[in-house]
């Protein structure tokens, strides 16, 4: 088939920024009314959190499940419920989002960079090995655009060394690894229910864990570590309101529901997809490792600027006279090179926690990123939506395949 720009300009993309590429709908208003109607808008009171709660619990196979409101606030629950010593290194990426990396910061811990695998963005045993330190007091991994880190080697390496694991599940709802969902690997499992994740509150989170000493710790963080219901409550530390409210839990409930039928439908879109670009030259669809299922929140593209003039950047350019967004890069730059770490801009000018960190850790030179920087160039991604129809998909290969030359 072959279309002429025309053709592709007329048809946009369903986005995941509106109401053309969400599932939000009667469902979700008729429950969100009933919680308005109910007059109880904090979880605390309400059952639809609570009720969110426990059914995302039972979908991931875990005993516990805290909604929040947002990821970053799932991630800083998470290190929280970890209680690193300030000065303490958290292992990480550096291609993730900012929220993963800002709370282990506010919970005075440095977080410390591994490289990445130029052909996943993942970072891997190897990657985390090569960084790890007396200091060292857990591993976070990011299973980037919902493609599972390697987690069977992941957790082998953190047992031997007696550490706990945060999995960043953010983009890598459903997903599995050797047939087990992520999120049920970690200590601690992080999901954010941003705009534009599978499923949406807005803003919105969930923490999960099999650990009932964690999951009373990620309790209490999300609600200023006041003992609701022991016979003494006291405030037991320091801690913050990261509660999610009823009128999103109940926008969470209906939305839970339509989480696997999502899911289900970015793999199948996906899979199509990856067929359609087969041998396209300079162009490498997204690799996942056979037995594991990735959650597609994203489709990203490996380019060879060998063969495709401009590289990511110049493909990006010429998909923008087809009407189609992509954005080269991901992030544009890793972390480390945001001003936050490069300038240590934190708790007025002290530079706290960063004071304390031993200078290998905050040594962000290029050479100790070879993997990171070489994914950056190379890749391009694709926006994805499970709204997106056969013919969006011709019309995104056949844009792709046009575009990949001058
Ligand atoms: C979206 C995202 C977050 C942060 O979630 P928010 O809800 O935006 O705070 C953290 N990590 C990853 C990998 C994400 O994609």
């Amino acid at each position: 088939m072959t279309l002429s720009v025309d053709d592709v300009r007329k048809v946009s993309l369903p986005s995941d920024q509106d109401a053309s590429g969400r599932t939000l709908g009667d469902e979700e208003i008729a429950v969100v009314t009933k919680a308005l109607r109910s007059g109880t808008l904090t979880s605390t009171k309400g059952h639809f959190t609570r009720d969110f709660e426990e059914r995302f619990a039972r979908l991931m196979g875990v005993r516990h499940a805290h909604a929040v409101s947002s990821g970053t606030a799932a991630i800083h629950a998470a290190i929280a419920s970890i209680d690193p010593e300030p000065g303490d290194e958290i292992v990480t990426t550096p291609i993730t989002d900012m929220g993963a990396l800002t709370p282990i910061l506010y919970q005075g811990a440095i977080p410390v960079f591994a490289d990445v695998d130029p052909k996943t963005g993942n970072v891997t045993a190897q990657t985390i090995s090569e960084r790890l330190s007396d200091r060292t007091r857990a591993i976070i991994v990011t299973h980037l655009f919902g493609n599972p880190c390697h987690m069977t080697e992941i957790l082998e390496l953190a047992e031997r060394h007696g550490l706990p694991v945060i999995e960043d599940c953010a983009q890598a709802f459903e997903a599995r690894h050797r047939g087990r969902k992520v999120g049920t690997f970690g200590d601690v499992s992080c999901f954010s229910l941003q705009q534009g994740k599978h499923i949406t509150t807005g803003e919105g989170g969930v923490v999960i864990s099999d650990k009932e000493a964690l999951a009373r710790r990620v309790y209490l963080f999300l609600n200023k570590a006041w003992g609701y219901g022991d016979p003494n409550p006291d405030h037991y530390f320091l801690a913050l309101n990261y509660r999610l409210s009823e009128l999103q839990g109940a926008v969470a409930l209906a939305q839970l529901d339509k989480l696997e039928t999502v899911a289900r439908r970015r793999r199948y879109l996906a899979d199509q997809l990856t067929h359609r670009l087969q041998g396209v030259d300079g162009i490498d669809p997204p690799r996942v490792s056979p037995g594991d299922e990735c959650s597609w929140w994203k489709y990203a593209l490996r380019v060879d600027p060998q063969s495709v003039p401009g590289g990511a950047v110049g493909l990006a350019q010429r998909l923008q006279r087809w009407g189609i967004a992509s954005a080269p890069r991901y992030i544009q730059k890793p972390a480390f090179r945001c001003r936050v770490f490069r300038d240590q801009v934190t708790f007025g000018r002290s530079r706290w926690p960063f004071t304390l960190a031993r200078p290998e850790a905050v040594d962000y030179s290029a050479e100790r990123f070879p993997g990171t920087f070489d994914y950056l160039e190379h890749v391009l991604v694709l926006p994805f939506n499970e709204r997106y129809t056969e013919t969006h998909l011709d019309q995104l290969a056949e844009a792709v395949r046009q575009a990949r030359r001058l």
